[in-house]
């Protein structure tokens, strides 16, 4: 049994260097920006970047495992300095086992101008559902974390961190990964639309409340 659990843990560390290479292959990350976190479904402890390396080739020696109260547990590095805001995640989510923050340019440069993101997409209705705006605070900070669990604790799959960038929830890796890429996408796609001077049709309400029912979201 604990071969299993040893398994799956193997697994998920390897999948966290994974996501992190995406982001950072795609531009949400910087070299030594954002950081990404998971844990198996129920525990206490998760696993987190380390601060201070290198993100597009981190491998999964570099990840430290911490508890929810931000002590270390198994690794050598620095945990990332955002690991407050994780842990205040996973105290308040039950449901989230996964969470990415990146610096989603086109998101965070809507979030400046005071725009919010639309439902212009089949995307932004089922991928993130419900988007909240944490307003600024240090990276780091204890406040950060207590502003972003109040947010979170509304069910949003996504936060945009005004002045900062974006947190993305999911149930594992591959979904928070979702959602932080499909924030950019329809960031990106509203941004062409607005920057060609109109004002891009929405899917209807009506739709959403259809898509919800029959997916049993919301
Ligand atoms: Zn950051």
């Amino acid at each position: 049994m604990s071969e299993g659990i040893e398994l799956s843990e193997e697994q998920l560390k390897n999948d966290i260097c994974k996501v992190m290479r995406h982001l950072f292959e795609r531009g949400l990350v910087s070299a030594l920006g954002g950081n990404v976190s998971a844990r198996l479904p129920g525990s206490n402890e998760f696993w987190i970047t380390p601060s201070g390396i290198f993100k597009g080739e981190l491998t999964p020696d570099d990840l430290i495992k911490v508890d929810l109260d931000g002590n270390i547990i198994e690794g050598f590095g620095r945990p990332s300095i955002e690991t407050p805001l994780h842990a205040a995640i996973y105290r308040v989510r039950p449901d989230v086992n996964a969470i990415v923050h990146a610096h989603n340019p086109f998101t965070l440069g809507l979030a400046l101008a005071g725009v919010g993101l639309k439902p212009i997409t089949v995307e932004a209705v089922m991928v993130l559902r419900k988007v909240e705006v944490v307003p600024f605070a240090f990276p780091g900070t204890d406040q950060l974390a207590k502003l972003v669990a109040e947010k979170a604790s509304t069910g949003a799959r996504a936060l945009i961190l005004q002045n900062h960038g974006i947190v993305a929830l999911g149930s594992n890796l591959y979904d928070a990964e979702a959602v932080a890429e499909t924030l950019e996408e329809v960031a990106t796609a509203q941004f062409v639309a607005m920057a060609l001077g109109k004002e891009p049709p929405v899917i209807p309400e009506r739709e959403v409340e259809l898509y919800y029912k029959l997916y049993r979201l919301g």
